[in-house]
């Protein structure tokens, strides 16, 4: 995970310590431990290391040394905002009003259903089916997500199934189209994450 921002970094330092500022203190860290590498008097590995010890220091139960870390607890604490990207509302497909609609934790995270083929298609329509019904003609309740904001990074909840992956994802809004481009994966196998 580190290398992937790291990469995004390095290919223009100012640009994206700016960009990757959505409001965690972790990232304005990270940007600063990173013009050290940058700069020769640091390396990758020993960022990776005081990072992480900082991460044992705020967050023991969560982040201590030498136990596995969760990725999307890692991904939430460093792309913290107080800026909401999107909200969800819950709707019957039929159409029968439900009245419960709720704003979503600020962060950039998207979780992505198991059953998504393209993450294009499900950004243009982002539904997931829930396993409540509706009171009124029994169907099963969706989810429907609807961007209130454009974060400058968004990430991607893939779960155990990797949809179809293009290298840029549209999103249409109020103002426009805004285009995003994939920086990077980062997969879980044996045991360890690698991008
Ligand atoms: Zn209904």
């Amino acid at each position: 995970m580190l290398s992937i921002i790291y990469n995004c970094w390095r290919e223009n330092p100012n640009l994206w310590s700016e960009q990757f500022n959505v409001g965690s203190e972790y990232m304005v860290h990270l940007c600063h431990s990173f013009n050290n590498v940058a700069n020769g008097v640091a390396h990758l590995n020993g960022v990776h290391d005081t990072f992480r010890r900082l991460l044992e220091h705020d967050w023991l139960r969560q982040c201590a040394w030498g136990v596995s870390t969760s990725i999307h607890f890692l991904l939430k604490q460093l792309f913290k905002s107080p800026d909401h990207a999107v909200v969800s509302t819950i709707a019957c497909p039929k159409g029968q009003t439900t009245n419960r609609a709720e704003v979503l934790p600020s962060n950039c995270c998207i979780s992505v259903p198991l059953d998504c083929v393209n993450i294009q298609e499900f950004v243009n329509n982002m539904e997931i089916q829930l396993a409540s019904v509706c009171q009124v003609c029994s169907e099963p309740l969706v989810r429907r997500y609807s961007f209130i904001s454009m974060p400058k990074i968004l990430i991607f909840d893939l779960s155990t199934h990797v949809p179809q992956l293009a290298d840029v994802i549209m999103i249409s809004t109020d103002r426009g189209m805004v285009k995003y481009q994939l920086k990077g994966v980062i997969l879980y196998n044996n045991d360890h994450f690698m991008s």
